[in-house]
């Protein structure tokens, strides 16, 4: 059923996207223009860290709109302040900045290991990423990606993106030279696939950047904010990097990003970075109200708890369809299949009826399941007794 095709004609094509509109969402639940409900298992892309419309974020959003929305970034604003007190209070960070998207962080990260290369390593400026990693998709942040093809699409690339093996550390060390500053990577590499990097080859890196006096780069914007059972996956490894990145999560649903870095390497001087809505009070708001809920007592203990009950469940899936595995961090997980049915499973899901089940597909032969940290257990058995229809065969 075509909806308003005149309205989505206007709109650019950078996607198929199914033909209809979603109206309303209520914690695990969305419901399209003919009132279908779908229990979903995306949630904006691992963004809706507690659902859809949340009060707390609601609250949040009403009372800074009717109060100050923004004063520009020149001045500090309130919520501003409060969010990096409470990021830099539980984190091993010193100082933030905001901005409104993933790629825009990672783009501030890179500035800032290449300006600390510059005062501090004699113009190093390389910064060793790996394959089939994710960072965003502004010029600088594709050309760090070791997505297959983004080498090319829009070539030329940034350069400066030596790209090494994930969760292998020689072919990280092979690539070290007089020109290199650092090392980026995600903690769960969640685009490639849902692929943890080992808590070795984490502490590896941090000796290995540490010895060759590099910086260590955790791109967290989806393993963030509570995601994977801890506030942030790099802590599950016992290290403390450089430089953090922090997205998604962190605005429950709104543009809201953050850099985050250690003293010793903030070395921007006045005017190399800024941004319009960067530190705006409407979104910091949202912030502070989100990340107060993720450290209320026993919130990540439970995102935690349910995340071993996800993966008992797929466990299950994976054992009575003879699957390949399962695998993930906390509340990030995927289903690995043993064909390439991943696409299909996905497009028939959407269709379900009466209820609808969105899930993702990051591989054909992988399905990612990235629910609000407040899913109920009731809610992941909903989801696998759908999808145990759609397996079998
Ligand atoms: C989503 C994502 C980004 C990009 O975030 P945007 O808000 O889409 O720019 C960067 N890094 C990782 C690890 C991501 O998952």
């Amino acid at each position: 059923m075509q909806y308003h095709a005149a309205n989505t004609d206007s709109l650019m094509y950078i996607t198929n996207r199914p033909d209809l509109v979603f109206e309303r969402g209520e914690g695990s639940w969305l419901y399209d223009h003919n009132g279908k409900a779908y229990l979903d298992f995306i949630q904006g892309w691992a963004v809706n860290c507690l659902g859809h419309c949340p009060p707390e974020i609601a609250a949040a959003l009403s009372a800074q709109a009717t109060t100050l929305i923004n004063p520009s970034p020149a001045f500090y604003n309130a919520p501003m302040v409060e969010l990096a007190g409470l990021l830099t209070g539980h984190s091993c960070f010193d100082r933030v900045f905001f901005a409104n998207t993933g790629a825009e962080a990672n783009e501030g990260a890179i500035k800032l290991a290449r300006k600390w290369g510059r005062i501090n390593k004699k113009g190093a400026h390389q910064i060793i990423t790996f394959d089939h990693s994710f960072h965003g998709r502004t010029l600088a942040t594709m050309s760090a990606s070791g997505k297959a093809g983004w080498d090319t699409l829009y070539a030329p690339q940034v350069p400066g993106f030596p790209k090494a093996i994930y969760n292998d550390i020689a072919s990280v060390e092979a690539l070290i030279g007089p020109d290199t500053v650092a090392v980026m990577l995600e903690p769960v590499q969640g685009e490639g696939g849902v692929i943890p990097a080992a808590p070795e080859f984490l502490k590896a890196l941090r000796e290995l950047t540490r010895a060759n006096g590099m910086l260590l780069i955790v791109d967290e914007v989806q393993s963030g904010m509570g995601r994977t059972g801890k506030l942030f996956a790099y802590q599950h490894a016992g290290i403390e990097p450089d430089i953090m990145t922090l997205g998604k999560g962190i605005g429950g649903g709104v543009p809201l990003s953050a850099l985050l870095a250690r003293e010793e390497v903030c070395c921007f001087e006045a005017g190399d970075q800024g941004g319009t809505y960067n530190g705006n009070p409407l979104m910091t708001a949202v912030g502070v109200a989100v990340i107060k809920r993720l450290l209320a007592p026993g919130f990540l203990d439970q995102v935690e708890a349910t995340g071993k009950y996800l993966s008992a469940s797929l466990i299950k899936l994976v054992e009575k369809h003879q699957l390949k595995g399962e695998r993930g961090s906390g509340m990030l997980r995927a289903l690995i299949l043993d064909d390439e049915r991943a696409p299909q499973i996905v497009a028939k899901a959407l269709a379900l009826s009466p209820n609808g089940l969105l899930l993702n597909a990051p591989r054909a032969n992988l399905l990612r399941f990235m629910p609000s940290l407040t899913v109920t257990n009731d809610e992941i058995d909903q989801m696998c007794s759908l999808l145990d229809g759609l397996l079998a065969r």
